[in-house]
């Protein structure tokens, strides 16, 4: 049977504090001999993607900003599917909301509250770089955003419910990816993305299992749209907690805990 794996990308197949995933090249060089779609569905925007699947050899459809849109390159279905617009050489089917509409609404809920709230797009490429531990390239990339708002929310904890009710208010969704909250579109979530695109699978292939891998919440929707969820150790010893019965707990942190889950489900198999 075919096998589509879905991989997040921060903090599980690259390290979360220096974005490397050396240890998995190996693993990597495998799927890829053996044909095996490796489906990036990360908060990451379109740009960093590209740079990722460009430094990686991955030539499979990709998600981008937390479920915001599906990229496929052109010819990589045999099929017509139906998308929402024709960019470079992807077909994109979107499904997240605005950035105007985010940030404005950020804008907004920070009048009301007073909460301290600091998007990508309030920040220089320079203070993404020294927030985000990335080079002032990569990190131009990543305030190259369409569908999703990254943010600081510089409060306690308890004030994290009031956040979370005053974006539901503006017809939003909030997610947490492990260094950064997101809002995005309430439509957009990483499994309806995945849920699209297996089916595309589907038809391309027959009968198809799909394999998740993810270590923060807003990895929850894609693990709960695959066949087989697998969660990687985080930089503070624990694992995201779901109550998925067959979710898989890889021993290993970030990019070793994703080989782990690899070579059992995938390669194995
Ligand atoms: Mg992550």
């Amino acid at each position: 049977m075919k096998i589509v794996l879905y991989t997040d990308l921060d903090g599980t197949l690259l390290d979360l504090y220096n974005y490397s995933c050396e240890v998995a090249l190996p693993a990597l060089a495998m799927l890829k001999r053996r044909k095996i779609p490796v489906v990036f569905c990360t908060a990451k925007t379109l740009a960093e993607n590209e740079y990722y699947r460009e430094e990686l050899g991955i030539r499979d459809p990709f998600i981008v900003e937390n479920g915001g849109a599906i990229f496929i390159p052109q010819g990589y279905f045999s099929f017509v599917f139906h998308y929402t617009k024709e960019m470079k050489h992807y077909y994109v089917i979107e499904f997240g909301a605005r950035y105007e509409e985010l940030r404005a609404a950020l804008n907004a809920i920070r009048a009301e509250t007073g909460f301290k709230i600091k998007g990508f797009g309030d920040m220089t490429a320079e203070e993404v770089a020294k927030d985000a531990n990335l080079s002032i390239e990569k990190a131009k990339l990543a305030k190259d955003k369409t569908y999703n708002e990254s943010f600081i929310f510089d409060e306690p904890a308890e004030k994290e419910k009031i956040l979370f009710e005053k974006i539901r208010e503006k017809g939003f969704s909030l997610t947490h990816g492990g260094r950064y909250y997101n809002i995005h579109g309430r439509d957009a979530d990483k499994g309806k993305a995945v849920k699209v695109l297996t089916e595309l699978f589907r038809r391309e292939y027959g009968a198809v299992k799909t394999v998740g891998i993810g270590d923060s919440r807003n990895d929850i929707a894609m693990l709960e749209a695959v066949d087989q969820p697998a969660v990687v150790r985080r930089k503070d010893g624990t694992w995201l907690e779901l109550p998925l019965k067959n979710l898989y707990k890889a021993r290993g942190e970030g990019p070793e805990g994703w080989v782990e889950v690899v070579n059992k489900f995938v390669i194995m198999t």
